[in-house]
């Protein structure tokens, strides 16, 4: 019988720094807030993670209608129309908008950029709550597009044009769709810092690092990820022979032999990689490979960061933390810093 002889498992993987402080956020309201504490949209697009949200009673919604006035919400971390965070801001008890600090600097970008009168190409999934929020910043402005002849059908501009992207889009595509819109407005205006996030371009290049070594590649994470998709296509455009995306181990086929290739998106949990790991259950071990050294930290969103000081300021209520230890009862609450979001996460089952 064929089996896995080897894991090349790539690194960096899983939570980036905006899904940890997005699920912090939303462990700390579990335990801050009487319940139900509501989400609006998935705090982050991971079955596992918003299922063990649900567990603990959040409830999420796709409607701000559904939200009770008064009620404690949050906003996803990929960004909301500036509209429906005034909304939220008027209906909510409490409102802690999770929005990633690299999504809220595109939707600067958007902002100053419609403001002097650019017309923006903005590369984005249709659908996408990311594009969404993004491009409801300045619609009037924003052109989304996300093929080679949508670029290609958008029509003259009048002034000059910026081009700007959703945060977790495939490299390679972005490039080539980046070097057609260079090429069609030569005086094209492009952030200093690309829009794509680190934690896109991280995965990505991890992935390269170790896929021309293996047999099959699986990718961790949910159909509704876009970095987990991108990485997908990542790893076809690779030269990959097999390519899965899994969002738990019992997805796994049974015939994948040789070496396989193991990576997550960055809203998979690393409970779910050593899990699939264990599944495929390598006769020679695994090989980490680290391709690139990533240690960036977003701390709490300003309104939660208020409610865990005046807590912290508490010794009595130690043992709150989502993933504090309850025999340290009693002691300070640790730093955000210390406190992981597989920490919060196992911690909610307290
Ligand atoms: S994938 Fe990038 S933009 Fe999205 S939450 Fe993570 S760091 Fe922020």
């Amino acid at each position: 019988m064929e089996k896995v002889e080897r894991v090349v498992l790539a690194s960096p993987r899983g939570f980036c720094a905006g899904v940890e402080m997005a699920i912090k956020s939303l462990a700390w309201m579990t335990r801050v807030f009487e319940p139900p504490v509501y989400c609006y949209h998935e705090i982050v697009h991971n079955q596992i993670v918003v299922e063990r949200f649900k567990e603990m009673g959040v409830i999420f919604v796709d409607d701000l209608a559904d939200v009770p006035e008064g009620a404690p919400l949050m906003l996803s971390a990929h960004g909301s129309p500036p509209q429906l965070v005034d909304a939220a801001q008027a209906r909510a008890g409490t409102l802690v908008n999770a929005v990633c600090p690299l999504v809220r600097k595109v939707h600067h970008e958007v902002k100053m950029r419609a403001r002097k009168g650019y017309s923006i190409v903005y590369v984005g999934h249709e659908g996408h709550q990311e594009a969404v929020g993004t491009a409801a910043v300045a619609p009037e402005a924003v052109h989304r597009i996300e093929h080679m002849e949508e670029l290609e059908a958008l029509p003259e501009a009048a002034g000059p044009v910026a081009f700007l992207a959703q945060t977790t889009l495939a490299m390679d595509e972005w490039k080539t769709l980046l070097d057609a819109a260079k090429k069609r407005w030569p005086e094209l205006w492009v952030p200093g810092t690309s829009d794509l996030c680190f934690a896109t371009t991280n995965r990505q290049t991890a992935l390269k690092a170790i896929a021309a070594r293996c047999d099959a590649v699986v990718v961790i994470g949910s159909h509704t990820s876009s970095n987990t998709r991108a990485l997908e296509r990542t790893a076809r455009a690779a030269g990959c022979p097999t390519v899965l995306r899994v969002d738990s181990p019992d997805e796994l086929p049974t015939d994948l032999a040789g070496t396989v290739g193991v990576i997550a998106g960055a809203s998979a949990p690393e409970e779910v990689v050593q899990d699939v790991i264990s599944h495929l259950g390598p006769s020679e071990g695994v090989e980490e490979v680290m391709a690139v050294d990533e240690d960036e930290y977003f701390p709490l969103p300003r309104e939660l960061r208020e409610v865990v000081r005046q807590l912290a300021a508490l010794a009595a209520v130690a043992g709150v933390a989502p993933g504090g230890d309850p025999s340290t009862a009693g002691d300070k609450l640790p730093e955000d810093r210390e406190l992981s979001a597989s920490m919060a996460l196992a911690g909610l089952a307290d």
